[in-house]
């Protein structure tokens, strides 16, 4: 079976299982998934054997080109959502009301006919994105090792100390971008010593001094898909103080502990647990504020979610971070991200880069 062919048979199955007659698919990521169709205004109607992809002339050269043979490619005005929503049979026809605004929908509601239910459905489709096939995997694995040269070439050869966090972070971004990416997946993160202790730190105009912790995240985008990859680094020129080393061991620890458990069957919240569980343990428990991960493919936040409280398990071909952080305010932080495909023979790490401490 193609690729698309396969992809509408899972739709296929998802929209009996949640006994709908049809779904009305808005999200952009979503199209693309579906179709192939990589420009942004475009949705589609899939019902039955019935497969419309509508987009306005802009784009109609371009879908032309893209979409799957089992899309027939309809030209819309302006009103591409009311056209969809008129274009539906009658029944049970589903949206993602985490896409649709309330005025969207208020106008779906209005062109649809009086023998159409709108049905609010979620991400039933990111839902099924969840579960990458082979040339997902291969796409996200090509950005990831892209990624991997990048940081080697801008971060780690010319080393960290005097740089400022701002010129490392525009460098290594050239880096992928010279490399072939398309985009960076996520404006990069590069935080020295105390900066570190934010998980989302903005690059600062600030020199990163000798011996201090250096923690950069950061991704590429390669043919749509992300790569996700965290890194706490020593600059050099000077040792690293003790506790610096004794937190990065600790979260490395958490880290390979739960990495090593990430297989098909494993609650998201237990994953969560067993990486929580050594940071407890050393007593930094509190300094774990976020969760485990979270899955990665055309969008570089998407499901499955790890965390306390997080719903459901991994499954065969679930791509996900496994990123552990301890964030000390005021002193340090160290945080260490691996992407993993989840698989029966054991997780297939896609980041290559060691993840043993490493002065540069
Ligand atoms: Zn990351
Ligand atoms: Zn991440």
């Amino acid at each position: 079976m193609s690729v698309p062919a396969a992809r509408a048979a899972r739709l296929a199955a998802a929209l009996a299982e949640a006994d709908l007659d049809g779904l009305l698919v808005t999200g952009r990521l979503d199209v693309r998934w579906l179709t192939g169709f990589t420009g942004t205004n475009g949705a589609c109607l899939v019902a039955g054997d019935r497969r419309l992809f509508l987009t306005d002339f802009r784009y109609l050269e371009q879908a032309a080109d893209q979409v799957g043979d089992g899309f027939e490619i309809v030209r819309a005005g302006r009103d591409l959502l009311g056209e969809l929503a008129a274009a539906a049979p009658s029944g049970r026809i589903g949206f993602d009301d985490t896409e649709v605004t309330v005025r969207a929908h208020r106008r779906l509601a209005e062109k649809a006919g009086a023998t159409v239910e709108l049905v609010a459905v979620g991400p039933l489709v990111a839902g099924l994105r969840e579960v990458k096939d082979a040339s997902e995997i291969e796409r996200i694995a090509a950005a990831a090792e892209l990624a991997t040269t990048a940081f080697e070439e801008a971060v780690v050869g010319p080393g960290l100390a005097g740089r400022t966090e701002r010129a490392v972070a525009f460098d290594l971004e050239h880096a992928m971008r010279r490399a072939g990416a398309e985009d960076v997946a996520f404006p990069s993160i590069v935080a020295a010593g105390a900066h570190g202790a934010l998980p989302h730190a903005v690059p600062r105009d600030v020199e990163i001094a000798p011996g201090e912790l250096v923690t950069v995240d950061w991704g590429a985008r390669l043919d749509g898909y992300c790569s996700d990859c965290t890194r706490t680094l020593a600059s050099g020129g000077r040792p690293l103080g003790e506790r610096a080393r004794e937190i990065y061991e600790l979260v490395l620890d958490a880290e390979r502990t739960a990495l090593a458990e990430v297989a098909p069957g494993i609650g998201c919240a237990a994953l969560d647990g067993v990486a929580r569980a050594v940071i407890e343990a050393a007593g930094h428990g509190e300094r774990f504020g976020h969760g485990l991960g979270h899955g990665v493919g055309l969008d570089v936040h998407e499901g499955p979610r790890l965390g306390k409280g997080a719903d459901g398990e991994l499954a065969a071909g679930n791509v996900v971070t496994i990123e552990p952080g301890v964030y000390l305010p005021g002193e340090l932080g160290v945080r260490i991200e691996d992407l993993a495909v989840v698989a029966d023979a054991g997780p297939r790490v896609l980041t290559s880069f060691p993840t043993d401490l490493i002065q540069a």
